[in-house]
């Protein structure tokens, strides 16, 4: 099975020039699975050539505008593209970020055509404060744990396994297990140990930089900096660290580089800043 990760966009809430909010794409087997789905969504996926329509799953880790602000966008799409009684994706979220979605589509296409078409998704509600586990299908478990972000808009940080398998006779001879891991925006948490235990992949939060604002090292305003990312990616075995949600501001200014330098001297492994429209395959 071919499974890949595309970024979306790795911005801030307020992204580098140019920059879009953070959003991702798995792709494995039959599921496509957006992972957040901020105010360009639309223009977003347009920008690597996919189609709202092959999505199967939406994942919102929380109620900020940089992460869901898109939902009623997709909801229209949903509405205006798809065939009257086509199948509409999953929609997963935990019950506080799921009064934000419900109160965007009532508040921006309450129109009875778009409303009732996003009542039509299969939601799929899950815990604010406990962790959980959701398959997505045969093949993919989702489990989620809150993450630190702030009373209000509190966060789901997700890990998908996927099993890759490949049958003989109707008899399974070689599986292999991809681990993708996603804090969404979050302070330094011991979670992430567990939502990134040996992953493949671990997307992590890294609005702040320990070098630039030592004063801030652990993380703050509901961040991390990329330095206790790291850290954490490091004791959790993780083989590839993607720091994202870097300030916009420390992004135009050039500093990319001394998060990927922070990062490069708590963790072994890979350490990136991945750019929008990247794409790797597991
Ligand atoms: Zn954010
Ligand atoms: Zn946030």
């Amino acid at each position: 099975m071919v499974i890949q990760v595309t970024f979306l966009g790795t911005g801030s809430a307020l992204p580098s020039r140019g920059a879009a909010n953070c959003a991702y794409l798995i792709r494995a087997g039959a599921a496509t699975i957006l992972i957040d789905c901020g105010p360009s969504i639309l223009q977003q996926l347009d920008a690597v050539a996919v189609s709202p329509g092959e999505i199967t799953h939406v994942f919102v880790t929380h109620r900020h505008g940089d992460h869901a602000l898109g939902y009623p966008m997709l909801a229209l799409w949903w509405a205006l593209k798809l065939p009257r009684d086509g199948p509409l994706p999953a929609v997963i979220a935990s019950a506080t970020t799921w009064i934000s979605l419900d109160a965007l589509i009532s508040h921006s296409y309450g129109d009875a055509h778009v409303a009732s078409r996003a009542g039509q998704v299969q939601r799929i509600v899950l815990p604010t404060e406990q962790s959980a586990e959701t398959p997505i299908n045969p093949a993919i478990m989702l489990r989620t744990w809150p993450m630190k972000h702030g009373d209000w808009a509190p966060v789901l940080g997700g890990r998908f396994e996927i099993i890759d398998g490949e049958t003989s006779s109707g008899r399974q001879v070689k599986a292999r297990v991809v681990t993708l891991a996603f804090t969404g925006d979050t302070e330094s948490t011991e979670n992430v140990l567990l939502l990134a235990q040996n992953a493949d992949l671990l997307v992590h939060d890294a609005g702040l930089s320990a070098s630039l604002t030592p004063d801030l090292k652990m993380g703050a305003h509901g961040h991390s900096t990329a330095e206790a990312a790291a850290e954490l990616a490091q004791r959790a075995g993780a083989r590839h660290l993607a720091l994202v949600h870097l300030e916009g501001e420390n992004v135009d200014a050039g500093h990319t580089v001394v998060y990927l330098a922070e990062a490069s001297r708590a963790f072994d492994g890979l350490v990136s800043a991945p750019a929008a429209g990247l794409t790797l395959r597991f």
